[in-house]
């Protein structure tokens, strides 16, 4: 998939390029936003540094990047297996990065490579290392042992510690352009254009996040489902009783990530209430206009304002440590008198 992500070919071809002059610097930390690829070009300079077959005399290549491994050598293959004895990927066990992670990490690093001629440490989410175990790491990354190379991903370089990150090259990855994440659903997931381009435009940049919204249960269509109740459920003026929105409040709140995507949507509905009729070409969930345009019809925009701004409030409360349920229901009871 990274292939097909034309937002990175700039950070792609610096690192090809440092790869081949040799001049890779011991740790780098990959930043950019969730499924943009950076794990996935980790991996792939794994294979460049170990490739056993030299490519060929280069001939014009759109994505030399990728073209600079063989992808079918006993080093590249056993990368992609995520077999590789010399190449580690360390990932938070649970919600952080353990020390014991770093210190069995540490241990392994006092031997010689079993196989590579490069050594490469994947630490994706680098940022979510507890204090003690983003310590432990410095050490190494102070005195690196030859021919190993560490790669952090981050989604912000201001998640990690001033000192791990100050030992690192900072490679940026570009969040993703709505047409990369539209092709790659409907490659990849199969969707269909119009349901690919509604969750495109909701993924902000991130193919990840596209992936895990139309991957959960039930796939795409239990995805769209839930937006389709969302929308018609949301408590507005003229819909239902009081009791109808805390009973809205009450299915949201029963999960906190939930609340907060579903949050998401119900800001982009408002937003779509508000441009549908001055301009069509931003509405976000173009296969619902004819919906949008008939509930445009009931508020003006001072009033649709009003409620994208209580759901802006509500989202900033719930990222902080507010009590879920309590303020979804100040939210729903506020939407249906606005
Ligand atoms: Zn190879």
């Amino acid at each position: 998939m990274l292939e097909h992500f034309r937002e990175q070919d700039e950070s792609l071809s610096i690192l090809l390029s440092m790869a081949q002059h040799k001049t890779l610097p011991h740790a780098l930390c990959f930043t950019g936003p969730a499924g943009t690829g950076k794990a996935e070009a980790a991996l792939i300079l794994a294979q460049i540094l170990n490739c056993q077959i030299p490519p060929a005399p280069p001939e014009p290549c759109p994505t030399p990047f990728f073209f600079h491994r063989c992808g079918s050598c006993r080093s590249c293959r056993k990368i992609d297996a995520g077999t590789h004895p010399d190449i580690r990927v360390i990932e938070p066990e649970g919600s952080h990065i353990k020390i014991a992670q770093i210190r069995d990490l540490c241990n392994t690093l006092l031997a010689k490579p079993l196989e590579a001629t490069h050594r490469v440490i994947l630490i994706k989410d680098a940022g979510r290392m507890n204090r003690e175990a983003a310590n432990a790491l410095l050490k190494v990354l102070e005195e690196p042992p030859a021919g190993t190379f560490f790669i952090l991903t981050s989604h912000q370089p201001s998640e990690l510690l001033p000192t791990v990150l100050s030992r690192c090259q900072v490679i940026r990855f570009r969040p993703l352009a709505q047409e990369t994440v539209i092709r790659g659903l409907m490659t990849e997931a199969n969707l269909q254009k119009p349901q690919a381009e509604a969750v495109a435009a909701l993924c902000q940049g991130s193919f990840a996040t596209a992936r895990e919204m139309v991957s959960g249960k039930g796939g795409v269509d239990a995805w769209f489902a839930q937006r389709n109740w969302i929308f018609t459920a949301l408590p507005l003026p003229g819909r239902g009783d009081l009791s109808h929105a805390l009973a809205f409040a009450e299915v949201l709140g029963r999960d906190k990530e939930k609340a907060l995507r579903s949050l998401s949507l119900i800001g982009h509905y408002l937003h779509d209430l508000m441009v549908c009729r001055i301009d069509p070409k931003c509405v976000v969930n173009h296969d619902l206009m004819p919906q949008l345009e008939a509930d445009a019809a009931r508020f003006t925009l001072p009033r649709l304002a009003a409620m994208a701004e209580t759901v802006r409030d509500t989202l900033v409360r719930l990222e902080g440590n507010t009590v879920l349920r309590h303020t979804l229901e100040v939210m729903a009871l506020k939407l249906m008198q606005s």
